[in-house]
């Protein structure tokens, strides 16, 4: 006899990790979403023409210090290994990202070793600010001026749409900065690609006979009713029908195009001046580099402000806006029956890894809870 049957609202990483979770319990997990595919804005699908695996919504790399949860994902799909390479184009020529002793010496026409680069960096690093309040100020504690408006104020511009004096300093905690040639983009230990894409990923979690996955299914309050309780996934202020007003999500726009043999070279081409309108390039088959293939699938990205209607990727969070945030986590904390979860239903920017975490300790805590 099952233990109760709960409703998931978004069948992407927090929905299915959950709902799994869950099921694997005794419970009946009912997972639906508006969208006609599992995998929220994880969701990978092979390109019927050139064969690619694409990134529907964007580039998404796995990568976690959490040997829990990248024995997980490992359970779900088989892994191939990846490193993310990025390189930014800007001010006419090509550079290395994350900023890291390559990057220095071509930016500054030096030789230097790493103690000589970390001297001369601490040396335009504007030492009077001690805690950054802002994304800038964390920039220029870090950097300095000539690398922040090289290759992070117009990229955050355009990505946020603001003056990245208005926003959080943690978003650029979210890069290293190194004193050797090292261009992994990331810190983690674990890092890599689902041979066929997230969304079979997704789809393997969701196997299992206590879960139930109904697709282009909106959510209504009377679903709320038939079920013991409620996940929710979507965006925040969304379940609560914006009554308090819109926090601030950024959308994306993809301009997709297909070439012949290799593109640009690379999985990711950041932009990092000002004039020019998008923020990235992404070359698809570049995310699988175990797979050949003639053709190519890219997608030019522009950010913009997220207007009723679109898909929400990022939450701005800007430094502004914690008031409004602060209300509707209050409201949260007060519905009783419906939980929180993920990028959208918790306003943070989290990446996979994370947010898999807070979905097992979710269930975790939810079941033991209930005894
Ligand atoms: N960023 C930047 N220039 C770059 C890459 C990143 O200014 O070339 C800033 C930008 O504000 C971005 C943030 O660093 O939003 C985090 O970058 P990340 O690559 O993690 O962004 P994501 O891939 O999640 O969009």
């Amino acid at each position: 006899m099952s233990k109760g049957s709960i409703l998931l609202v978004g069948a992407g990483l927090s929905g299915a990790v959950i709902a799994r979770a869950l099921a694997e319990a005794g419970y009946l997990a009912t997972v639906i979403d508006a969208r006609p595919h599992v995998g929220g804005n994880c969701h990978t699908e092979r390109d019927a023409d050139t064969g690619v695996l694409v990134h529907v919504y964007g580039p998404h790399i796995f990568h976690t210090d959490d040997v829990q949860v990248w024995d997980y994902v490992n359970r779900f799909a088989r892994f191939h290994p990846y490193r993310n390479r990025v390189k930014t184009t800007a001010r006419g020529a090509v550079w290395s990202l994350p900023v890291n002793l390559h990057t220095i010496n071509q930016f500054y026409g030096t030789t230097m070793r790493p103690d000589e680069a970390r001297a001369f960096i601490a040396d335009q690093a504007d030492t009077t600010i001690t805690e950054p309040r802002n994304f800038e100020e964390q920039a220029l504690s870090m950097i300095g001026r000539d690398l922040y408006e090289a290759f992070f104020k117009g990229y955050t511009e355009k990505q946020w749409g603001c003056s990245p004096t208005e926003l959080p300093a943690s978003i650029l905690k979210r890069l290293p900065l190194r004193f050797s040639y090292d261009d992994n983009y990331f810190f983690h230990r674990f890092q890599g690609m689902p041979e066929e894409g997230y969304t079979p990923m997704i789809a393997a979690i969701l196997d299992h006979a206590n879960i139930d996955v109904h697709l282009d299914t909106p959510f209504t309050p009377a679903m709320a009713a038939r079920h013991d309780h409620l996940f929710w996934s979507g965006p925040l202020d969304g379940y609560f029908d914006y009554a308090l007003g819109r926090l601030g999500y950024r959308t994306l726009d993809f301009e997709r195009f297909t070439a012949m043999g290799d593109w640009q070279g690379c999985a990711v081409m950041n932009y990092g001046d000002a004039d020019v309108p998008w923020t990235r390039i992404t070359e698809h088959k570049f995310f699988a580099p175990w797979e050949s293939h003639e053709g190519s699938v890219c997608y030019r990205e522009y950010s913009r402000a997220c207007d009723p209607g679109d898909i929400p990727y990022y939450p701005i969070r800007l430094v502004e806006e914690k008031a409004l945030l602060a209300e509707y986590e209050a409201l949260a904390r007060g519905t009783e029956g419906v939980s929180f979860v993920g990028r959208l239903g918790t306003y943070r920017y989290l990446d996979m890894d994370v947010t898999i975490r807070e979905a097992m300790d979710m269930a975790t805590g939810f079941l033991s809870a209930r005894g």
